[in-house]
């Protein structure tokens, strides 16, 4: 009985610990397609990033010292997400922005590697992007967005 009474704890902590994130629950997204599906919409680095979370190499990210004017969007779904204004030079090795287009990025929390961190998913498929960290510029969001650029397509602003 004790045990049972443990058991039911834990589940109770779990589901009021998923309470607290900041997006609720399993969401259904405007773009949802099957793994087959992205499979073979995206290349195989992409679909590692984005739909298995995955992490590409730092420094391996040709936008990490891209400086061009232009917008940013999801690789998976092609849905703006950072605009070029708000990226800077992080020195991390991903390409890094103090905030996202407004209500396009969705923060959700992952515990992959033991602790809590804030993931960073596109809104409207759901592909993984990257993590928020609060180590960003302080004298704007005081966020750093760090994003993998394979997740990332750029659009340059025309000229
Ligand atoms: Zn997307």
């Amino acid at each position: 009985m004790k045990k049972i009474f443990s058991i039911l704890t834990i589940l109770f902590l779990s589901f009021s610990l998923k309470g607290q994130t900041l997006s609720k629950g399993k969401k259904t997204y405007k773009i949802e397609k099957t793994n087959s599906e992205w499979k073979n919409l995206l290349t195989a680095k992409q679909y590692r990033i984005l739909r298995e979370a995955g992490t590409e190499r730092a420094f391996s990210s040709s936008f990490n010292k891209n400086k061009e004017k232009g917008t940013y969007a999801c690789a998976a779904c092609k849905t703006p997400l950072y605009k070029s204004e708000y990226k800077y030079d992080s020195g991390s090795g991903w390409p890094s922005f103090d905030r996202p287009i407004q209500g396009n990025v969705e923060l959700d929390i992952d515990y992959k590697i033991g602790y809590a961190r804030t993931e960073l998913k596109c809104n409207t498929c759901g592909s993984h992007l990257g993590h928020s960290f609060d180590d960003g510029p302080k004298n704007t969001t005081g966020k750093r967005h760090c994003i993998n650029g394979i997740a990332l397509e750029f659009i340059p602003e025309s000229k």
